[in-house]
């Protein structure tokens, strides 16, 4: 029987010692996702909230702007602080704040409006993070590119900091949430045989998995399922050519389906489900800015063409950016840059 080598992040202990003497000494502890937080950046962000709540030290999750209803239920969630919808508040948590751990991101620019205040800041700032080329803006760095989801960090950071025995029910729902949201429901090539004996582990802490992918696959809108069938019947263009499938909807499209935050997410999957295609993506309108989700199959890195065309990054399979151009500009753009690509995107 072969043996899997694994490839359990292993954080540097005298860095994870100041982290704990750190937090120890501080009254207020702020943790920020990235803009627009999905399951992972969310996952991330609550469970050290639940984690640090329970070690009686006082936490706040501050997001950039708002985030979808299907990841509006999980333990802490009423208390997390919008930076969009209540500025000063947050504004004063972080100017309060001691120490700043900074998930799911590896830029400053990713949250947006937030950047200012938590570069501005004078607290410790900790990043935890997955993300190809990590920007150095923090104090402390754990950067695992190769890691499923910014919750296996959060995981190992809670086990090495001597805290196992402290993973309740609601961090390891947290936590579930993260790794299988950012693993495509655990089938991406980054879901190690680690990553499925954490999972075994929380299941075991109390993560329910029917009950969490209920909760995050099954609570959609009727708008947003009826969005999706839009863009897969009437917008849908297959580029046989190049293995590459995409969809774009203006925001006028996005506002007859009563778009919410979210509504989107995921629809870029769909293109990947075609036979032979190995890239897709995903543009939409919002706020005058396009914004673009790419995806591929195999080694085909979509986070070169993000970082390099269109502002943005992410992951070798999952990635993203944007551009102020017009939507009819950017897809110009697009079909412009894929002959380039044409050899690696239909290579036998
Ligand atoms: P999504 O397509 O789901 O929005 O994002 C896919 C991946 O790309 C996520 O890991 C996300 O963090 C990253 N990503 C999305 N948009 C951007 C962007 O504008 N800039 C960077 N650097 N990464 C992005
Ligand atoms: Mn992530």
């Amino acid at each position: 029987m072969s043996v899997q080598q694994l490839m359990i992040p292993a954080f540097d202990i005298a860095q994870l010692r100041e982290i704990t003497a750190l937090v120890s000494a501080s009254r207020h502890i702020a943790i920020i996702p990235h803009h627009k937080p999905d399951g992972d950046a969310m996952g991330a962000a609550l469970a050290l909230y639940n984690y640090f709540q329970n070690k009686n030290k006082k936490a706040v999750v501050i997001t950039p702007g708002s985030y979808p209803g299907f990841l509006q239920w999980m333990k802490g969630n009423d208390a997390v602080l919008d930076f969009e919808k209540q500025p000063e508040k947050a504004k004063q948590a972080l100017l309060d704040a001691q120490i700043i751990f900074c998930v799911d991101f590896n830029a400053p620019q990713r949250v947006e409006d937030l950047e200012k205040p938590l570069l501005g800041s004078k607290a410790k700032k900790v990043l935890l993070d997955h993300h190809l080329d990590p920007q150095t803006f923090c104090d402390y760095a754990f950067s695992f590119p190769e890691a499923s989801s910014t919750c296996e960090l959060v995981y190992h950071f809670i086990v090495q900091s001597g805290d196992r025995d402290r993973i309740t029910k609601d961090i390891a729902e947290c936590l579930y949430t993260g790794i299988m949201t950012d693993t495509g429901s655990f089938r991406f090539p980054s879901m190690s045989s680690d990553a499925h004996h954490i999972i075994a582990e929380l299941m075991a802490a109390g993560a329910s998995n029917h009950k969490i992918h209920e909760l995050i696959f099954d609570n959609y809108s009727a708008d947003r399922i009826r969005l999706v069938g839009y863009c897969i019947s009437e917008k849908l263009v297959i580029l046989k050519e190049f293995n590459t499938a995409y969809m774009s909807v203006t925001e006028r499209e996005l506002r007859s389906f009563n778009h919410a935050t979210g509504d989107t997410e995921g629809i870029v999957n769909y293109g990947l489900g075609i036979k032979g295609i190995r890239m897709a993506a995903f543009f939409s309108e919002r706020d005058g800015l396009i914004k673009i989700s790419f995806r591929s199959k195999g080694d085909f890195s979509v986070e070169e063409i993000a970082s390099k065309y269109f502002e943005g990054g992410g992951h070798k399979n999952a990635a993203g950016g944007k551009t102020e151009a017009t939507m009819e500009k950017t897809i110009q753009r697009f079909l412009e840059i894929l002959p380039e690509y044409k050899n690696e995107l239909t290579a036998k």
